[in-house]
């Protein structure tokens, strides 16, 4: 399930390109991965377009299994972060007090994973406060009243509510 990381791995493509082997894509290569390895006999990918299916298939066709070595590699370049990375289901879409947090969380990826500034943070906050996906929010993430309920529902286990007080004091321009 989430070969591509809630398809942080296709929108990302420049920052994971170390999965990639020659004239392949990361994402082909994440797929290529998936498909591979042995203890795996089911990949569960999302698809939004005819091509991305074909796409599957035909590495599927093709993949190799994924040796010790190749395992070795791609394992030097991961950081422990990489567990904890939202992965856009939305199961936790039920705030009390109506804060959008899949919306606020599209942003948690570039800081775990990609280690962006604090600075790139308030920009890209800012950009998406008027033009993206925190326009016309009913609650920002200073509402937040810590009651746990997303938390428990998060998938993958993710302090949310810790996330959102980051956010909050960006957003207040700290
Ligand atoms: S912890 Fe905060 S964000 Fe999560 S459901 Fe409760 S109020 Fe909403
Ligand atoms: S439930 Fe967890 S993994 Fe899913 S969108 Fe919400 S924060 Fe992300």
């Amino acid at each position: 399930m989430n070969p591509l990381a809630g398809g942080a791995i296709p929108s990302h493509e420049k920052e994971f390109a170390f999965l990639a082997g020659p004239r392949e894509t990361a994402t082909q290569a994440a797929l290529r991965f998936v498909i591979g390895c042995p203890e795996i006999s089911v990949a569960l990918v999302g698809f939004t377009t005819r091509a991305q299916v074909d796409e599957a298939c035909a590495l599927a066709d093709c993949a190799a299994v994924v040796t010790a070595a190749v395992r070795e590699r791609l394992r030097s370049h991961l950081g422990g972060n990489l567990n904890e990375i939202c992965t856009g289901c939305g199961y936790c879409d039920d705030c009390p007090v109506d804060i959008p947090i899949p919306a606020y969380m599209q942003f948690y990826n570039d800081k775990v994973m990609f280690g962006k500034s604090d600075d790139d943070m308030r920009k890209a906050l800012g950009f998406h406060h008027d033009w993206g996906l925190l326009v016309g929010r009913k609650a920002s993430a200073e509402a937040c009243v810590t009651c746990g309920k997303c938390e428990s529902a998060c998938t993958q286990h993710l302090r949310i509510s810790k996330w959102l007080e980051t956010v909050a004091a960006w957003e207040s321009g700290k």
